[in-house]
């Protein structure tokens, strides 16, 4: 080839092989868990109006600031690669009048999200995310449906060494109160905090919290924390939100250092985070936003979910099981004739349509080498169509007999008996 190779761009990655096969049963599990909870499935566009995001997720946020891939359409609308799931489905909300269907609406999603980030394990620039939003009810009972389905599938998938944090943010108006005492703190410390968190003590204190810089851990370790400062009825629907977590058997540590990292979350945050990760530790995540579709638009709705990353469900789980389904026909054919391969091809086109795993030399191989590709997709049985005749081979009991063509796929799905 003349021309230099084209790869994929970075931060991206093909899923191909058992990695495809591994996300498939992800996706069957989390189908099962969410349906079975009354979640429906959703699919947002992968692109939306760079409003919803600036709006929704906030413009002090790391993801707005510096993590999106915004574009100009040709009419010169601005575009934006979604970088998340939760401002979508609150726009979905409100676009198709959800809040009058019987609330709360339950939505849940599997898609992949984009954001400019430094590529590195655990961290890419198209990941994937399962996530649940519920949106309409501000029962504490929604809150811990939520967390504990995102802690069965975790369980399930055997995601190893997971913790659960969890905290509350107050209503707006407790936490703007909170955020003033917090905005004093880091004024009287300004000298000793890293650039970046001064910068926005204005904007997003409360990401001060989320630093890795010395100078500003240690501010923070005697900075007020939000969770001393709720208002009695935040304080009790949060310990509401606990007692239904206790009895559901969920562990969790409290953690009055937790702020996630988007404008929009009211009361209950959490997250997960296994230590088998390594620096990438945060594997799912999510909380309460009740302002946030109101903020879009809408009329004032509560709301309640999560995201967690597919790639770090894989890469701290312990690899499923991932056996390709069975091949219960294989048809061969006896000769490369084109009668003979319209004869293999309608009994293929048959076999599926009686419900058969079945499959056929594409392959242009001798017979020998299409027995010995049944083989090898470990085929029950195998057909081999010849000239007027055809021979129906048993591969586990190892007898063969001559078969009317027609009466194949009778004889398959009866099994081996028919041998
Ligand atoms: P982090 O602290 O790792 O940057 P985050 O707070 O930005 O995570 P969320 O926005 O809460 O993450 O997204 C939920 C989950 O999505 C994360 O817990 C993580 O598993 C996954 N995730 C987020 N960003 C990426 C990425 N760039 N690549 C792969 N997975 C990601
Ligand atoms: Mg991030």
């Amino acid at each position: 080839m003349s021309d230099s190779k084209i790869k994929a761009p970075r931060g991206t990655f093909d899923v191909l092989g058992e990695d495809a096969a591994a996300r498939s049963a992800l996706e069957a599990r989390a189908r099962a868990i969410l349906e079975g909870a009354g979640y429906e499935r959703i699919e947002t566009p992968a692109m939306e109006a760079t409003e919803l995001f600036a709006r929704g997720v906030g413009a002090s946020t790391d993801i707005v600031r510096k993590e999106m891939f915004t574009f100009e359409d040709a009419a010169g609308r601005s575009l934006t690669l979604r970088p998340e799931g939760t401002a979508p489905v609150c726009r979905a909300y409100v676009e198709h009048g959800m809040h009058k269907r019987r609330q709360p609406v339950k939505l849940w999603y599997l898609s992949s999200f984009f954001r400019h980030e430094r590529a590195q394990a655990g961290r890419y620039r198209q990941f994937w995310q399962v996530g649940a939003e519920a949106l309409g009810s501000e029962d504490p009972a929604v809150d811990a449906e939520s967390i504990v389905l995102l802690a069965t599938l975790l369980a399930e998938l055997q995601v190893r060494e997971v913790r659960l944090r969890l905290a509350s943010l107050g209503s707006t108006e407790s936490r703007s109160e909170y955020r003033e005492r917090l905005q004093a703190h880091l004024r009287a410390n300004e000298q000793e905090l890293s650039e970046d968190v001064r910068s926005r003590i204005e904007d997003n204190p409360l990401r001060a919290f989320d630093s890795d810089h010395p100078g500003t851990r240690a501010v923070m370790e005697g900075a007020p924390r939000l969770l001393d400062h709720l208002s009695a009825e935040d304080a009790e629907h949060f310990a509401e939100v606990r007692a239904l977590l206790d009895v559901a058997g969920v562990s969790y540590e409290v953690d009055s250092t937790l702020v996630r990292g988007l404008d929009y979350y009211t009361r209950t945050v959490f997250e997960f985070t296994s230590d088998a990760l390594g620096a990438q530790s945060g594997v799912g995540g999510g909380g309460r936003y009740d302002g946030l579709v109101e903020q879009l638009g809408g009329p004032p709705t509560p709301g309640m979910g999560w995201a967690a990353g597919i790639e770090r469900i894989m890469l701290a789980g312990e690899a499923p099981p991932t056996a390709p389904a069975p091949v219960e026909l294989f048809v061969a054919i006896e000769h490369a004739r084109a009668d003979v391969r319209r004869a293999a091809f309608s009994l293929l086109s048959e076999a599926r349509s009686a419900g058969l795993a079945a499959q056929m030399d594409l392959g242009g191989r001798s017979l020998k080498g299409q027995l010995g590709q049944a083989g090898a997709l470990g085929a029950r049985f195998v057909a081999i169509v010849g000239d007027g005749q055809t021979t129906l081979r048993d591969m586990q009991g190892g007898g063969q007999t001559p078969i009317a063509t027609g009466a194949v796929v009778h004889a398959v799905l009866r099994g081996h008996h028919a041998l």
